[in-house]
């Protein structure tokens, strides 16, 4: 679809650091109201396009997202999907790379920006990445290629000049500005004098496809870590935690794991229950190969499949999304096989 007219946005403000303010008494960041976040921004006036702004009742810490929220971010994108060039979410930063991912999924289809992005530091404060962050963002969710069509058609995240694909990316500092890294994935655009857009990795919607918006998730998930010394009868437990349909397996390297018979029967009892074991590695850069090394054989002969190099964020949300929408956990793993938004790299 072409962007013909003033360009525009809609602001969606849920929360997070970027709109908080110090109460006096605790010295706790507390939420502030959208109207307020707006006053410290007087730049956005500058902008020739339409802005307008959809705030959520009560602005949250992002720690306190439910999925709830997620579908809640669908059912507005959608309602508002052909009135508007493109959507900025205002995130709090700490379950962004969730919240970006869960959408992902469930805006099917979607041919226009969702950009979210937040702060490090509030934006009432002199020192505040807050600002940049929002400017630049409402310029990609506006941006255009010479044929009219948007520069940047999926969900994104941006976060001090870089824009990333969000179901790729990971929080990995609590202080520094530059909070936000996709390990597995280019970057899809930096922001300096221009913003370059990197085309050839920025995702190509189908034209005949139209938005599919889902609104489903079940949440009967559970990350395992493993680490040398973890007791089987814990895992024994867990496996067998009532209504549980999957596990995110953290294992070692390439996707490796103890070759104890014990612990690898444990694995292929609870898959013969129809539990959805998924294997993605502790180390932030590469791929799970199950044929590789033995260690990850056994997972593979086990029925483990595989995460490839996705982010635990993706991995989670995705499994959210697939069990709300298919009871069958064949259906399920076949699924976890397929890119549904260019949220692994397929070998
Ligand atoms: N705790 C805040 C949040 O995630 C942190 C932030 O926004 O940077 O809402």
């Amino acid at each position: 679809m072409k962007n013909e007219g003033t360009p525009s946005v809609l602001l969606i403000y849920t929360g997070g650091t970027i709109g908080m303010i110090q109460n006096r008494e605790t010295g706790a960041l507390e939420s502030f109201k959208f109207d307020k976040l707006i006053e410290n921004v007087p730049e956005l006036k500058r902008f020739n396009y339409k802005i307008d702004s959809y705030q959520f009742a009560t602005p949250i810490d992002s720690s306190d997202v439910e999925p709830e929220m997620w579908t809640k971010l669908v059912h507005i994108i959608t309602e508002n999907y052909n009135k508007y060039n493109g959507f900025v979410i205002l995130h709090g930063t700490d379950t962004m790379a969730y919240t970006a991912s869960a959408i992902s999924f469930m805006l099917e289809n979607i041919s226009k920006p969702v950009i979210l992005t937040g702060s490090q530091l509030p934006i009432g404060m002199l020192r505040t990445d807050g600002k940049e962050n929002l400017i630049t963002s409402i310029e990609i969710a506006a941006a255009c290629r010479e044929d009219g069509t948007p520069a940047v058609p999926e969900v994104c995240i941006f976060f001090e000049n870089n824009l990333l694909r969000g179901n790729r990316t990971t929080k990995i500092n609590a202080e520094n500005f530059n909070a936000f890294r996709s390990y597995n994935y280019p970057t899809l655009a930096t922001a300096g004098i221009n913003i370059k857009y990197e085309y050839d990795k920025i995702a190509t919607p189908d034209k005949e496809k139209t938005l599919t918006p889902h609104y489903c998730y079940d949440t009967n998930i559970i990350v395992l870590t493993l680490f040398p010394g973890i007791q089987e009868n814990i895992i024994e437990n867990i496996l067998h935690t009532p209504g549980l349909r999957a596990v995110v397996l953290k294992t070692y390297g390439a996707g490796n794991a103890p070759q104890k018979p014990t612990f690898i029967k444990l694995l292929k009892d609870a898959i013969a229950r129809g539990i959805i074991i998924v294997n993605v590695s502790q180390c932030l850069t590469g791929m799970v190969r199950m044929r590789l090394y033995e260690t990850g054989l056994r997972l593979l002969d086990a029925g483990v499949i595989s995460g490839y190099d996705s982010t635990i964020e993706c991995l989670l949300t995705k499994l959210m999304f697939l069990m709300g929408k298919y009871q069958s956990p064949e259906e399920i793993a076949e699924k976890m096989k397929t890119p549904l938004a260019g949220e692994f790299t397929k070998e």
